[in-house]
């Protein structure tokens, strides 16, 4: 088990911290936890005692109570009925860079301590009030920048991937439990427990990590974004598309050849996937040092891509974006047809290899992103509805170390190679590693890793 509060240091001191992001704004709020967070509260708050988890409108004031700082709502958790378990007071003030710091600053004064990252949910782990992979989940939700990551992090916050691993774990030890009945009465083994009984509870076990791990590349492009290349010649009208394509003018878009240098990358999403949209330097072979080393940027990107759209505003230039592409990515490529409002005759007869888009009338874009959804959907498959997607690379990790553990225990099983003693070890190691996900044993080390990338105030 995790080591209780008490344990740790500084465990037992009353935080404080703003938990709105600082600076100008309606309204911030301070959050106060701990086991003095009334007596401390009382200080400052009036009037003082309010009613629990009812808003109150309150005068605060500094600890002498000679200056009132601001009027603000007040709402008081009494433990263990609060987000950490502790005694809870949040103080819903004005926002800006005066008020939240002098509330905190009178807080402060009255024996609360400024909180670390992430410290507030680290007790509410601590005291059982979730599992460290739905706190993972809350900081998952606050840093989600897409529907697709917002999606995952909801549904690992409702304890999806917990009951997953838990369920997991305890078919492990029923394994276990059964081994040990081996061990115990080996000349049993043609008695109800033989070694295939056992070898196929381990194989369906194998199945379900397989599962879990198959979400991996979904995981990993709804957490980083799936990399689209706008790539082709110069003056085809990539800048144009990029920016239509995010709605907004970011790039410039100019007349003349070879202009966008370097690589711009921004952020959009499609129905399912969230999109880093690069623009890149015309892929063309050229003289000019600056130029080259744009072109090199976009070589890299196009290795990284996982959809190049090959940009053409004429039979010729995406023939040409294409001969370009050869042997510079291995993502799959969308034909992309440009300006087609020009009426360009060669863009009207553009056939189902190619998509007609133009940034100057929006035509074809919306088909452009079911285009690239698809391309995404069909290379990394679909998110499967109540399959728990791992986003988090200590995730993959747990169940990676737990799948080899499980697998080197069916081949030793299988192959009686070892004595079932032996075998065992590697189920145990199994056990350890799911435990180890869900803060069952959770080393202050774990906790020390899964909280340092929280804000403070969370
Ligand atoms: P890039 O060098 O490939 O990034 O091309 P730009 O986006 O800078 O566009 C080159 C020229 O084509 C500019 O003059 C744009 O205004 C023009 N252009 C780009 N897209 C369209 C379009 O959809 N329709 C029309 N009519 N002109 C476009």
């Amino acid at each position: 088990m995790p080591a209780p509060l008490a344990n740790i240091p500084g465990g037992q001191d009353t935080i404080v911290a703003l938990a709105t992001p600082p600076g100008r704004g309606a309204i911030s709020v301070v959050r106060l936890s701990g086991r003095d967070a009334l007596t401390i509260a009382s200080r400052v708050v009036h009037p003082w005692p309010l009613e629990t988890r009812r808003t109150t409108l309150c005068r605060i004031t500094d600890a002498g109570k000679s200056r009132v700082i601001d009027q603000a709502l007040v709402t008081v958790f009494v433990e263990p009925d609060s987000f950490t378990g502790e005694n809870l007071v949040e103080i819903s003030g004005h926002g800006g860079l005066y008020v939240p710091a002098a509330i905190m600053g009178a807080l402060v004064s009255c024996g609360a301590r400024s909180a670390e990252p992430g410290e507030f949910t680290r007790r509410a782990v601590l005291n059982g009030k979730f599992d460290i992979v739905q706190a993972e989940a809350i900081g998952d939700i606050v840093d989600a920048r897409s529907e697709a990551m917002h999606r995952a992090a909801v549904g690992q916050l409702d304890g999806g991937l917990s009951r997953r691993i838990e369920k997991l774990r305890e078919n492990l030890i029923s394994v276990e439990a059964l081994i040990a009945y081996v061990i115990d009465f080996p000349e049993e083994d043609d008695g109800p427990i033989d070694r295939e009984s056992i070898a196929a509870e381990v194989e369906v076990l194998l199945i379900s990590l397989d599962a879990l791990l198959a979400t991996v590349p979904v995981g990993e492009m709804i957490r980083e974004g799936a990399v689209v290349v706008i790539a082709g010649e110069p003056n085809v009208g990539k800048s144009s598309l990029f920016n239509a394509l995010l709605g907004q003018s970011r790039a410039i878009v100019t007349e003349i050849p070879g202009t966008t240098r370097d690589a711009i990358e921004s952020f959009v999403e499609t129905a399912n996937w969230p999109l880093r949209l690069v623009d890149t330097a015309g892929l063309r072979e050229t003289s000019d040092v600056v130029e080259r080393i744009g072109i090199e940027v976009s070589e890299r990107y196009l290795r990284w891509a996982n959809v190049v759209l090959a940009c053409g505003d004429s039979e010729t230039s995406n023939a040409a974006a294409m001969k370009a592409l050869e042997g510079r990515t291995t993502a799959p490529i969308l034909r992309v047809r440009t300006k087609s409002d020009l009426g360009d005759p060669s863009s009207a007869e553009s056939s189902g290899e190619n998509i007609s888009v133009s940034a100057e009338t929006g035509a074809g874009l919306t088909e452009l992103m079911t285009q690239i959804d698809r391309c995404l959907t069909s290379a990394v498959g679909a998110a499967v509805a109540d399959m728990p997607v791992l986003t988090r690379s200590r995730h993959i990790h747990g169940i990676r170390q737990a799948h080899e553990e499980v697998a080197a225990f069916a081949d030793a099983w299988k192959e009686g190679r070892l004595p079932a003693p032996v075998a065992a070890v590697h189920l145990r190691s199994a056990v350890t590693a799911l435990e180890s996900l869900i803060g069952a044993v959770s080393s202050e080390d774990v906790l020390d890793r899964v909280f340092s990338s929280f804000c403070v105030g969370k």
